[in-house]
């Protein structure tokens, strides 16, 4: 076997995780080479614009940037973009391209994401069908959009009510489908999601749920229409498909790493194969606000701290993951800020009323605070950390009033 070249480090990924390993090792000292390998053809970007900012035009892809594009030479990182890794051996510290080149490492950290899931019925090929993950995603969406297009949103997660609140800024009225029986079910209660589907719908956004696709219509190859099992078709021009992410970790699996809902990792993001590394939205990790259970998060947070995390182990000063989860949605006017996970609660405490366009929701577990939906609450946000850090027992009737700031709240 040919190896065309080696470095101390691969990075295989060039999304916010891959990026900031690099940056990390960097701003750590690594003097070592360091080579990033990724699939799409741009320079590292920020994706949580795509669904925001870049998608309603507000933004150019210029600063969408991580860093500007002379950084990577500067930093003597070398960024070969536009290819696939398509095999790795960790025995021979190799990883062979969709070009046939193969390089070595000395040490490997995946940072490969993952790809939107993918409808399964019929016509989930066809023509005007979108996904939103990559710049090119949305620069195609965007290229097909009329004024007067019919779009139908398939999925009620971040993705697709992002999307939704984007087109109906600009006056087209979107009909989105979920299939559960609140959008946001995943991640929030039911206050939480009742909010948005009411925010949506007083924007002109059609939010049907419970919906069941049964196809996808088609004529000569481009979609009419979306067809739901009960029979009805709405008629679309152009589809969004926001249902999730299958974790990229196919080629770790060939080369024999533990892989269950992800790769799993250690809590210093080691993976089952020696000298090879994840992180970010493909990392199945043990998480310290989830009692330690293994978890996916798909962040930017989890991918820039899994990073520094990733990048201390590989330079032997190991320390274990401990961040505290946060993320944020922006639709219309609110700001969403989630910080904790919520998972596993068994009490849920509203502060504020959602009709006023500022609230929390609160979870708890044995009366402790997990976590914390803020949604124009900033402070609550701010306030939150300490509580969950420090699993002191609120006095929830103080809790549930907006007019006591969090700090003010006592213990019982
Ligand atoms: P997501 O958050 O997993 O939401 C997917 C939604 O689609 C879920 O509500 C799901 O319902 C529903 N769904 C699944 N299959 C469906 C079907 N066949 N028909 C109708 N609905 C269906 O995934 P996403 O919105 O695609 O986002 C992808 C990733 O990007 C996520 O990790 C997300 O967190 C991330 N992201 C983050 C932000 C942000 O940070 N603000 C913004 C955009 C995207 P069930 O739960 O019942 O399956």
């Amino acid at each position: 076997m040919m190896i065309a070249r080696r470095s101390d480090v691969v990075i295989v990924g060039t999304g916010h995780a891959g990026a900031q390993t690099a940056i990390a090792l960097r701003q750590q000292g690594y003097v070592g080479g360091i080579e990033m390998i990724g699939a799409e053809p741009d320079p590292p970007y920020e994706r949580p614009a795509l669904s925001k900012e870049y998608f309603a035009g507000e933004k150019t892809f210029d600063r969408l940037l991580i860093r500007p594009e002379a950084f990577w030479s500067e930093r003597d990182v070398k960024l070969t973009l536009g290819r696939r890794v398509q095999s790795l051996s960790s025995s021979e510290r190799t990883v062979i391209l969709d070009d046939g080149q193969t390089i070595g490492f000395d040490t490997l950290v995946w940072a490969a994401g993952g790809a939107p899931r993918r409808l399964t019925c019929a016509g989930q090929d066809a023509v005007g069908l979108h996904t939103i993950r990559a710049r090119r995603d949305v620069d195609r969406l965007i290229g097909e959009l009329r004024p007067r297009s019919r779009v139908v949103i398939i999925g009620g997660g971040f993705i697709g009510l992002e999307a939704a609140a984007v087109l109906a800024k600009q006056g087209v009225r979107a009909v989105l489908l979920e299939a559960g029986d609140r959008v946001l079910a995943r991640v929030a209660a039911e206050p939480l999601s009742r909010f948005f589907e009411d925010e949506h719908r007083r924007h002109g956004v059609d939010v049907r749920l419970s919906a069941r696709i049964e196809c996808i219509e088609t004529e000569g190859g481009r979609v009419t229409g979306v067809r739901l099992a009960d029979g009805a078709v709405i008629a679309a021009d152009v589809v969004i498909v926001g249902i999730g992410l299958t974790p990229a970790v196919e080629v770790l699996r060939e080369a024999g790493a533990k892989i269950a809902d992800g790769v799993v990792v250690d809590a210093c993001c080691r993976t089952s194969l020696d000298d090879v590394y994840a992180v970010g939205d493909c990392a199945l990790h043990p998480n310290r606000f989830a009692d330690g259970r293994l978890v996916r998060l798909e962040s930017v947070q989890n991918a820039n701290d899994q990073a520094v995390t990733a990048a201390r182990a590989i330079r032997g000063e190991a320390e274990p993951y401990a961040a505290m989860p946060w993320f944020w949605s922006n639709q219309y006017d609110l700001k969403l800020q989630t910080l904790g996970l919520s998972k596993g609660h068994d009490q849920v405490v509203l502060r504020g009323r959602p009709e006023e366009r500022a609230f929390s929701v609160v979870y708890l577990k044995a009366g402790r605070i997990l976590a914390v939906d803020c949604v124009n609450m900033v402070k609550d946000y701010v306030q939150a950390r300490a509580w969950i850090l420090d699993q002191r027992r609120p006095d929830v009737r103080a809790l549930a009033d907006p007019t006591t700031p969090l700090k003010a709240v006592g213990c019982i």
